[in-house]
């Protein structure tokens, strides 16, 4: 489903040279739940925006169910990138407008008739526990209601995989709790593939069917989250 080959991202700071992706190569099955682990620094979230070309590697190639991302028309890739949602650790809802027309957006954006949104909302606003909140405005909600807001809207345009960057990171650890069980909700309803990246080994543990330890910019470790938490 997702196939990542020997990408590596290099990025210039003055003169100065950054490896923040060395040649890493995974392949994420369809309806998994893959995991990214590593320090701050490590190149987790190069890595995950290299899958839907937020950054463009500088080398190595990204293919999503088969199709090769690199030299894709624009169009092209706008399709290929509506099939994949994503979540971020800040949320990155739209402040001025309410929880309905935050999650409404993606939508209208390719002109969706307005009943069609609205139930779409409902359905989604129910899946996420919010339905009360429909009305308020993001400054007026906690931070997981924010998070639920969020997944709300990436799912939105029915997307067959959810990137996950430090999606739990802003949480205490109750509420973390609730969006990762919510996220395996996601997963195991809708068969969603998701590749998420965290410091955290519990949000590995928890919902992880196989992890990827990264170092420095490189893969270090791969297998099966048992396979990781025995290694010596
Ligand atoms: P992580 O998500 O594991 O914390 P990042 O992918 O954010 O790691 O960063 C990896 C490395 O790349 C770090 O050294 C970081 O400073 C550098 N880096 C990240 N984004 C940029 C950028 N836009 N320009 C220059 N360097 C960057
Ligand atoms: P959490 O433990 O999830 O971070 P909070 O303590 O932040 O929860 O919020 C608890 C409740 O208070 C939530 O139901 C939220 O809707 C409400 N709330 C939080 N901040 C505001 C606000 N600025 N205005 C109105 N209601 C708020």
């Amino acid at each position: 489903m997702i196939q990542l080959e020997q990408i590596s991202k290099r990025y210039y700071q003055g003169k100065r040279e950054i490896d923040a992706v060395k040649n890493v190569t995974l392949d994420v099955q369809k309806g998994e739940i893959f995991g990214i682990i590593g320090y701050s620094g490590a190149g987790k979230s190069t890595l995950i925006r290299c899958v839907n070309f937020l950054e463009q590697p500088t080398s190595g190639s990204v293919r999503i169910n088969g199709i090769e991302l690199e030299g894709l028309k624009r169009a092209e890739l706008r399709a290929v990138r509506r099939r994949i949602g994503m979540i971020f650790q800040n949320f990155n809802l739209l402040s001025s407008i309410n929880v309905f027309d935050n999650v409404a957006a993606p939508l209208q954006l390719v002109k969706t008739p307005k009943e069609a949104i609205t139930k779409k909302v409902r359905e989604l606003l129910d899946l996420v526990g919010l339905t009360d909140k429909e009305e308020s405005f993001p400054h007026q909600l906690s931070g997981g209601q924010k998070q639920r807001v969020a997944i709300a809207r990436a799912l939105a345009s029915d997307p067959e995989i959810l990137l996950c960057d430090e999606a739990t990171s802003a949480l205490d650890p109750q509420t973390t709790e609730s969006i990762l069980d919510l996220l395996l909700e996601i997963n195991r309803k809708y068969k969603i593939t998701i590749m998420l990246i965290t410091h955290e080994m519990h949000v590995i543990k928890k919902i992880c069917d196989r992890v990827a330890v990264m170092e420095n910019g490189e893969v270090v470790e791969q297998g099966t989250v048992m396979d990781i938490i025995s290694a010596p």
